[in-house]
């Protein structure tokens, strides 16, 4: 499903690439698939379901046509279960930074890891915009970022007999101390409260490793870093009585949480009304003709920013994007009931 391995230099050819994998870009493939178009798509988080999956996955959800009753991730499973026929190929923990207008209509799309696709249409089905995480308020920070101080963890090989420094008091900060701990040569876990927000599990494994001596647990801020040409060497910590202290280490991890931000969205050409893409009603389609813009991104009058919506624009959306992937083909409507024919590309007849 994560195409890595292929060369990132030769583009990828699909009809359409649908910019976010979240509730409305997951539905996309659904319409687009009955209308025989295929699709990639590409999110930025490490897991599929965009706002769903990352920020209220056990939430019920009350407001979803004919189903009284799901939570954020059981509706991303679904929502899984419901496109697999149409074979969507995902590419994860990737930012498209770049798209840009080769043809007519033909685009072409960069990600931050070079990859890049061609596409008749590209949908862009981005959210509140990128999730990124949360920068400390430390200064000078800037220098030791990517180098010394990370906000997720790629490979946990980089981080083997190094000193960690891992600050945050919820489940990735947690999560990372217990994975970390055996290969770091040192950890200290910070948290600037005694009160932890992750899994109660998780807490008493940190509290076990803590009570053995294999990690150190310490309350208290990060206010400033000290260092060489990006190397860290130890960062200053105040406790809440508002002494300080050092604590040596060559590498610190901030789980902070993820913030949305539109990102390069803003970047693409596209007309923009506060950080929102305007579309039209008949279709989603933006200012760029073959770009359409569908789910929380989007902006017209009335707009509602609820998953129902989205999922009303996808259908929409479809439509006209046939006109630019078959511009010789007639669509003919039909109902998922009734046709056999889109009951076999369902796999159902
Ligand atoms: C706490 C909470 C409760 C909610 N409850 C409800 C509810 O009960 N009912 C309801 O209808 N709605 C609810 N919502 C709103 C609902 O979650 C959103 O309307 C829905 O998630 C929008 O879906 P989307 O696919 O448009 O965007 P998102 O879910 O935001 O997904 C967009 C995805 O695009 C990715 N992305 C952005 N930019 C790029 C880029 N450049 N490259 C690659 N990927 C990118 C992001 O990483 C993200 O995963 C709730 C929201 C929250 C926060």
């Amino acid at each position: 499903m994560h195409a890595m391995t292929e060369d990132k230099a030769s583009p990828i050819k699909t009809d359409v690439l649908i910019i976010g994998a979240g509730p409305v870009g997951l539905f996309a493939v659904f319409e687009l698939g009955l209308l025989d178009m295929k699709a990639h798509l590409v999110d930025i988080l490490d897991k599929i379901g965009g706002q769903c999956a990352e920020l209220y996955p056990e939430k019920p959800i009350y407001d979803i046509p004919g189903i009284p009753t799901i939570t954020g991730k059981a509706l991303v499973d679904q929502l899984m279960e419901q496109i697999r026929p149409f074979g969507p190929q995902f590419h994860l923990n990737e930012m498209v930074e770049k798209v840009e207008r080769i043809g007519d209509p033909l685009f072409r799309a960069t990600t931050n890891i070079g990859r890049v696709f061609e596409a008749k249409v590209i949908v862009v089905a981005a959210g509140g915009g990128s999730f990124q995480p949360k920068r400390p308020p430390i200064n000078g920070i800037e220098p030791y970022e990517g180098t010394s101080v990370h906000y997720a963890v790629r490979r946990m090989e980089d981080f083997r007999d190094k000193r960690l420094l891992i600050v945050g008091g919820g489940d990735s900060a947690l999560d990372w101390t217990l994975s970390l701990a055996p290969i770091a040569s040192h950890l200290t876990l910070l948290h600037r409260r005694a009160d932890f927000r992750a899994a109660p599990d998780s807490v008493n494994k940190m509290m076990a490793l803590a009570g053995e001596g294999k990690i150190d647990l310490v309350l208290g801020q990060v206010t400033a870093l000290e260092g060489d040409g990006g190397q860290l060497s130890k960062a200053i910590v105040k406790r809440t009585d508002g002494s300080e202290f050092h604590i040596a280490c060559d590498v610190m991890l901030p789980f902070f949480g993820l913030t949305m931000k539109l990102g390069p969205v803003a970047d693409w050409g596209l007309e923009l009304k506060d950080e929102l893409v305007p579309v039209d009603t008949e279709a989603f389609e933006t200012n760029v003709p073959g770009i359409f813009a569908i789910g929380d991104i989007n902006w017209y009058p009335g707009k509602l920013k609820l998953i129902l919506s989205g999922f009303h624009e996808a259908a929409l959306m479809a439509q006209k994007a046939h006109r630019y992937v078959y511009p010789d083909k007639r669509l003919v409507f039909q109902y998922t009931t009734s046709s056999t024919s889109l009951q076999r590309k369902l796999g159902v007849s």
